[in-house]
């Protein structure tokens, strides 16, 4: 299946599943709508085009890997957005199974892409999945005691962002988790920082094998 068709079925599966819009015969160019229904993706009831159980499988996985890649390459690898966009429309379609599972447990099965659309989970979202080794998750799962490095920071607000990183939490640091009540206190560096539940669960981190 070509990656044209491929983007055809996830933007109609887009357009009557998530936005709720109906697609009829004539929004789609006529060659596209008889490759689509060649492959066997959709059918048509009178004008209204439909899709089937495949093209429901199919649309519903593209739309959960274009956003993973995204906020893979946005959060890990900290692409702009003009560039992941593009990027992410080519890589969602060479992504195996076995890989688009690693990356969503990487990610700390993520709930929505950097846009704030949602990612529809996948298996391993519904079992809470995750590695026990160099699993990224956010510093409110690490107990008293336990320390990890910084993989990411999701913070919008510029001057949160800001103040993060000229108290030295940036990529690459450790943390050590000194108290989690009735604030966050956390040592990075020769510097204990004192943050809020809020902050400390939008700082994603690798740690090493977990106890328990
Ligand atoms: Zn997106
Ligand atoms: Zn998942």
């Amino acid at each position: 299946m070509s990656e044209n068709l491929e983007n055809l079925v996830r933007d109609l599966w887009i357009d009557l599943r998530e936005a709720k819009r109906s697609v009829r015969a004539s929004d789609l160019a006529a060659g596209e709508l008889a490759e689509l229904e060649n492959a066997g993706y959709v059918y048509r009831e009178g004008d209204m085009v439909l899709l089937t159980d495949k093209g429901e499988t199919i649309g519903r996985k593209l739309v959960r890997l274009h956003r993973l890649t995204e906020r893979l390459l946005s959060d890990v690898l900290g692409m702009e957005e003009e560039v992941y966009e593009k990027v992410a429309c080519r890589v969602e379609h060479l992504i195996p199974e076995e890989l688009e599972e690693a990356v969503c447990t990487l990610l700390g099965h993520p709930r929505i892409c950097p846009h704030g659309k949602p990612i529809p989970p996948g298996s391993c979202c519904l079992a809470g999945k995750r590695y026990v080794e160099t699993v990224v998750h956010p510093l409110t799962e690490l107990g008293e005691g336990e320390a990890g490095r910084i993989s990411y920071i999701y913070v919008e607000n510029p001057q949160v962002m800001t103040r993060l990183i000229n108290l030295g939490l940036r990529p690459g640091r450790r943390v050590t988790v000194l108290k989690k009540f009735p604030a966050y206190i956390v040592q990075v560096g020769n510097t204990q920082v004192a943050l809020d539940a809020e902050v400390a669960g939008r700082i994603y981190v690798v740690s090493g094998p977990r106890r328990g």
